[in-house]
């Protein structure tokens, strides 16, 4: 009885095996779009993306197949939230900013002007509530976020004519997108939006007084050196802008336990290696810019980025009163915030004064620091 029940059980199992095989076979080519708010290949962001698709291929060893799109190959850069919402694609990689016409609260997962540094920002994400609430967010756009790489601390940018004083922000045209926009509209300037790939020009022409882009690495490779005098640090505005893969609810729930794990593990990776690669690239490209182009770099002065935080602080708060999400998110973020600064001004930053010291004094910025 108990061998006869074993054989049954036995060829059912093997039945099922076979059965079962071609089944497992036309899973193992599973193909994803991924669209991306980067042109093709454009260094740090869009060789993310590409390296985020390779990671989740090469992990699961075929299985999982992902094909990267530049912004306009499939929707253009500002559609590509919605175009994975709506199954377009199944994948998207871009930063959580862009979608602030879905929810004010989205700039919180991205950066925000005067906020959390690269380091800040994952402690607050993966440990400290942050994740939960973006995917909480996304939900109700069918969508799964995960941080997926990180700029680190941007420059202020490009400029045609020095910034001495606050007054020197007054009827400045500057491409400055988001919410350092509104800081700047606040302190007297005019901001601008522009893609990427329209900065040299606008700059160039004097369509502009100034533009931000992202850090010698990205701006080099622009040329904007050669529409500017001046390169104003630090990006008080984007402090360590986290990148997003987002992963349309179906698709990535249809997927095999450890297929979700390799999506999962691989965000995580490129999260880590993009700022990994800006922190290795900018050295490199800033000295170019200061001793092969001659490039005239400046710290915004004290009185300025005093004014700037302050309107900050405004320009935050009031994402706040939105709605209730994002004065959730504000809470969450601030006290987070709060207590991660009592942790980096004796670590991080006590640590690189401590370290730099004597450079701070050579070039003049201890006592500027103060
Ligand atoms: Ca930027």
């Amino acid at each position: 009885m108990y061998r006869r029940d074993f054989i049954k059980k036995a060829g059912a199992l093997a039945l099922g095996g076979a059965a079962a095989a071609p089944a497992v076979h036309a899973r193992s080519h599973i193909r994803w779009k991924m669209v991306t708010t980067w042109p093709k290949n454009f260094p740090g962001l869009g060789t993310g993306a590409n390296h985020l698709a390779r990671l989740i291929t090469e992990m699961s060893g075929g299985r999982l197949r992902v094909k990267v799109y530049g912004a306009k190959e499939i929707v253009p850069a500002f559609e590509v939230f919605d175009a994975v919402s709506r199954g377009t694609a199944e994948m998207g990689h871009g930063s959580a900013y862009y979608w602030k016409g879905k929810s004010e609260a989205a700039q919180f997962f991205s950066t925000v002007p005067f906020g959390m540094t690269a380091q800040e920002m994952n402690a607050w994400l993966y440990y400290g509530g942050g994740l939960e609430l973006w995917r909480e967010l996304y939900a109700h756009f069918g969508l799964i976020p995960f941080p997926a790489g990180n700029s680190g601390v941007q420059m202020g940018g490009w400029f045609n004519k020095e910034i001495n004083s606050v007054e020197d922000l007054n009827g400045l045209k500057m491409r400055i997108p988001g919410l350092g926009g509104e800081v700047l509209r606040r302190a007297g300037g005019t901001p601008v939006n522009l893609p990427g790939g329209e900065l040299f020009t606008a700059l160039e022409s004097g369509a502009i007084d100034a533009t931000e882009w992202v850090g010698p690495y990205n701006d080099l490779a622009f040329g904007l050196y050669k529409a500017a005098k001046f390169y104003y640090y630090p990006g008080f505005h984007e402090p360590g802008t986290t990148m997003e893969a987002i992963v349309n609810r179906q698709a990535f729930e249809a997927l095999p336990k450890d297929l979700r794990a390799i999506v999962s593990a691989a965000c995580q990776v490129v999260n880590q290696d993009m700022l990994a690669e800006y922190n290795a690239r900018n050295p490199g490209a800033l000295q170019t810019l200061l001793r092969k182009h001659k490039v005239d770099m400046r710290r915004y002065p004290d009185d300025v980025l005093a004014r700037l935080r302050q309107l900050s602080a405004e320009v935050v708060a009031e994402i706040a009163r939105k709605d209730d999400f994002s004065g959730k998110t504000y809470a969450s973020y601030q006290k987070f915030l709060e207590q991660a600064r009592t942790w980096t001004d004796i670590s991080e930053f006590a640590y690189l004064k401590a370290r730099d010291g004597h450079r701070a004094q050579r070039t003049g910025d201890a006592g500027r620091e103060g």
